[in-house]
């Protein structure tokens, strides 16, 4: 989950690390370091904290090699610390290591290593990889750089669990070495410098042509070539690839917060990933896509899997599945989908949502559907991510990178992916009235418009935000698909606000949850089914005289009066309303993290792409 990077090349390594960490900061921030080569050897710089603490370290501006590793840590062995921090190093000091990931076996490792007389000074499961490098160097008498590759190669075969590593060492002052397993790393080119990173964003500035690793390949690096090694260290060609997304797109352009940039992306977000999927005649398709109408008979039961928002997403997609493709849909949560034994064969469509593609409970539960013959389907937003070269077929989101991690428009871009999908499975299936799919196609093209509109509450919820931000508790309610949008927008609020909510179907809410609703306490409705509002509304009307306080989104004619604020959103189909009716709860999250003073974009214990299980 941490962020590293990398470069090599002839400028001064530093500043290039530190402004690559400061772009990454969002993938990890429990501590940040680096490691160059100097002339005198390995240099070692880091600390506990932000990158802002590593750059105000005394003689990081001195640091004058051109060759460096960099990490922002998301702990998972031992607290937050100096120690903790990496880059680690060998005992003799002799390679510096960063890590991404998780050593499952690292106390065996640690006590053979101890055996082997070394010491180790961190509670990390990290540190064991240099002293393996070091033990292997050690063993082998070559001296040409292959000696350094093969004791990385035997090191990496003794680890088990995820790791993207980078390596340097005094031994051998022009090269790096890099490799990944299960854990995101790309190498950006051009002519005479090479930079690495476990994210494109940190990178783009300088590059658009990018190595995508495969796992256990390895790469030793010099500043003008990168030679690419399988896991018996024979070497191939690699070929490399050019990511569209600017850089521009990753700063932050003016807002005070990436995530407020972000929500108000989403009507071009949405446009990109509606992209050329919908044609002139409301035909909706996708190039990458080849079923067959028996293809599609065969299938009997999908499954939508993903985690955290992006499996709230699924959840809109499982009405939309079996409403206009009349096939059961199961969604399940990634991490918990691979323990239950579930019942999948040919006959199976597993669609798996994850915006980086490297959600490692995703990746895992999509090795598992393919292992029962299942067809798979990724849904993500990075181009040649892990979860695309797993699965059968993958299809973008066009949302851009998203940087804060609440995520706001890679939901709204997966819901309408996940809409289109939908609707070009039942274009083939033809078991819905074909007027009825067009009306929903025109409904999804008249989306980013409709967003611009829902984007105008935002004062109205600034002023709402100003009310309820010291609350303890807050509770959302909704049925249908409006229950989908508490959930999402009650995961929002928790993430940044630090506000215990919960979400219920607002028909649950009398069978337990009702027992909480006491004077003064904040409930909010989302209405925008004209089918169900009636009976929301009598549910809201329970908690109301019970003395709560509400705050209601819909996009219905209700009576406002009874209600403390109604946001009035565009009415659009059930299949398309959550991505309208996110809109007031993504700005409510927003702006009660603002008043509360929070580091909006990096939420304490949270780290954008969860990579590690
Ligand atoms: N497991 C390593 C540690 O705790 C790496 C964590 C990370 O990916 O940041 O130090």
């Amino acid at each position: 989950m941490c962020g590293i990077v990398g470069y090599i090349g002839t400028k001064k390594a530093c500043p290039i690390l530190i402004a690559g960490l400061t772009r990454l900061e969002y993938r990890g921030y429990d501590s940040a370091g680096i490691s160059t080569i100097e002339n005198n050897g390995l240099s070692i710089m880091k600390d506990k904290g932000r990158v802002s603490n590593l750059s105000s370290l005394k003689g990081i501006d001195d640091l004058e090699g051109t060759i460096g590793i960099a990490h922002t840590r998301w702990a998972t062995h031992g607290k937050p610390s100096r120690e903790n921090s990496h880059p680690h190093q060998d005992n003799s000091k002799s390679f510096s290591v960063v890590h991404n990931g998780i050593i499952e076996n690292y106390s065996e490792l640690k006590n053979f290593l101890e055996e082997n007389g070394y010491k180790f000074y961190s509670q990390t499961d990290t540190e064991v990889i240099p002293n393996l490098i070091h033990y292997y160097y050690e063993k082998d008498s070559g001296n040409d750089v292959l000696r350094f590759l093969k004791a990385v190669r035997n090191a990496c075969s003794d680890l088990r669990g995820s790791f993207a590593i980078e390596v340097i060492s005094s031994h051998y002052p022009e090269n790096m070495i890099v490799v990944r397993k299960d854990s995101p790393l790309v190498i950006g080119t051009c002519e005479s410098e090479k930079y690495i990173s476990s994210d494109i964003p940190a990178i783009l500035s300088y590059t658009r042509d990018f190595y995508l690793l495969d796992d256990l390949e390895f790469v030793l690096l010099a500043n003008n070539n990168a030679r690419f090694f399988d896991n018996d260290l024979n070497e191939f060609d690699k070929k490399t690839t050019n990511i569209e997304w600017n850089a521009a797109a990753a700063e932050k352009d003016g807002y005070d917060d990436f995530m407020l940039k972000e929500i108000f992306e989403q009507p071009t977000a949405i446009r990109e990933t509606i992209g050329s999927h919908i044609s002139s005649d409301y035909d909706c398709d996708f190039d990458e896509l080849n079923f067959s109408k028996t293809d599609l008979e065969n299938i009997n039961k999908i499954f939508i899997i993903a985690c955290g928002t992006a499996m709230h997403a699924g959840l809109v997609g499982k009405i939309a599945f079996e409403r206009l493709c009349r096939i059961p849909v199961e969604v399940d949560i990634a991490s918990e989908f691979r323990y239950r034994n579930p019942i999948i064969d040919e006959h199976t469509l597993c669609i798996f949502i994850s915006q980086s593609g490297e959600t490692a409970d995703t990746i895992a539960a999509l090795k598992l559907a393919k292992s029962s013959n299942a067809t798979t389907i990724a849904i993500t937003n990075v181009v040649g991510s892990s979860i695309t070269r797993e699965a059968d077929i993958s299809v973008y989101t066009h949302a851009g990178p998203e940087i804060a991690v609440a995520s706001t428009k890679a939901y709204t871009s997966q819901v309408v992916l996940i809409d289109l999908l939908a609707i070009y499975f039942a274009k083939i299936l033809n078991r819905v009235d074909s007027e009825y799919l067009v009306d929903v196609t025109k409904d999804i093209l008249s989306l980013p418009k409709k967003i611009e509109e829902t984007l105008n509450c935002k004062n109205q919820v600034y002023d709402f935000a100003k009310k309820i931000y010291q609350e303890k508790d807050i509770f959302f309610l909704g049925r249908g698909i409006d229950e989908t949008v508490a959930k999402e927008g009650s995961l929002k609020l928790k993430e940044i606000s630090y506000i215990h909510s919960e979400s219920y179907a607002a028909g649950e809410l009398k069978h337990g949850p009702i027992a909480l609703i006491e004077n003064g306490v904040t409930v909010i409705g989302i209405m925008t089914d004209s089918s169900l509002v009636k009976k929301t509304i009598s549910n809201l009307q329970e908690v109301i005289t019970r003395g709560a306080k509400t705050l209601i989104i819909t996009s219905q004619v209700i009576d406002k009066d009874m209600f403390d604020v109604v946001i009035t959103i565009p009415e659009s189909s059930t299949f398309t309303s959550p991505i309208l009716s996110i809109i007031p709860l993504q700005l409510l999250a927003y702006y009660i993290s603002k008043e509360k003073g929070l580091d909006v974009d990096k939420p304490r214990n949270l780290a954008k792409s969860v990579t590690v299980e």
